[in-house]
């Protein structure tokens, strides 16, 4: 099996190391990630500058390629111009904080799985909710073992699948539940703050813990100490209101 590994939080962070890691068990393992820091990124690719690739080396050893671009870029370039092979599985992650609800919008992480759709191989993010002391030894685990249950299981076209695990050791992980996306809205808001040279400049903060009614979601999997796992398309049409539309006489 080939395994195309990327991420948002670049080549060198801790959680695309575990995951390659675990994955090397379950099939051939290439990374390709950006070079550095790309967090919510989103879809964007690159398209008015050239992406550089140079060699990633961890521990001494060839880990990887370095692409100066973003997720999606990662994952095109990946299948498109470096691997020899067509991969089985793209898996992106283990992004460090959670991508739930709206955040699969703006997350790099989930978008370089949903570019791995795109291009018609089976895929799947994988993100740890946390940002303080994350341990990504379970998720690196669960990512394994959801791989090779891929190898045997089939996904529509344009579906895959979005993995969040909640920070908690094994023995307190309650189970797995298949989750819908938290339709609850983060309440952010912008700090303006002034620098040293008498500037103002605003930095988003918020509150990252709203209440959600939704039994089923995403959010409220992780909140109970489940880790979540939703099947997400990129079909963004709203049939429900294709007909209502029809009717607008447009
Ligand atoms: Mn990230």
């Amino acid at each position: 099996m080939e395994i195309l590994i990327t991420n948002d939080d670049g080549i060198y962070a801790e959680g695309i190391f575990a995951l390659a890691e675990a994955l090397k068990k379950v099939g051939n393992v290439t990374v390709v990630a950006p070079d550095t820091q790309r967090s919510a990124v989103g879809h964007a690719i690159t398209i008015t500058d050239p992406l550089r690739v140079v060699t990633a080396r961890r521990n001494g050893k060839f880990f990887g390629y370095a692409a100066s671009g973003t997720p999606a870029d990662c994952v095109k370039l990946g299948i498109k111009a470096i691997m020899k092979k067509k991969p089985d599985l793209v898996v992106s992650g283990i992004n460090l904080g959670g991508n739930q609800a709206y955040n699969i919008l703006y997350s790099g992480t989930v978008s370089g799985a949903t570019e791995g759709a795109l291009l018609g191989i089976p895929s799947m993010a994988v993100s740890l909710d946390t940002f303080v002391n994350p341990d990504f030894r379970g998720s690196a685990a669960f990512a394994a073992k959801l791989a090779k249950l891929m190898k045997t299981k089939a996904l529509p076209h344009g579906t895959l699948l979005n993995v969040n695990l909640p920070n908690l050791p094994a023995r307190r992980i309650k189970g797995v539940r298949v989750t819908t996306q938290s339709l609850t809205c983060f309440n952010d808001w912008f700090d303006k703050r002034t620098d040293p040279h008498g500037n103002t400049y605003y930095w988003m903060t918020g509150d990252y813990k709203p209440k959600d009614s939704d039994k089923k979601s995403d959010l409220n999997a992780l909140r109970a100490g489940y880790i979540s796992v939703t099947p997400i398309h990129f079909d963004l049409t709203n049939y429900a209101f294709f007909g209502e539309l029809e009717k607008w006489g447009l």
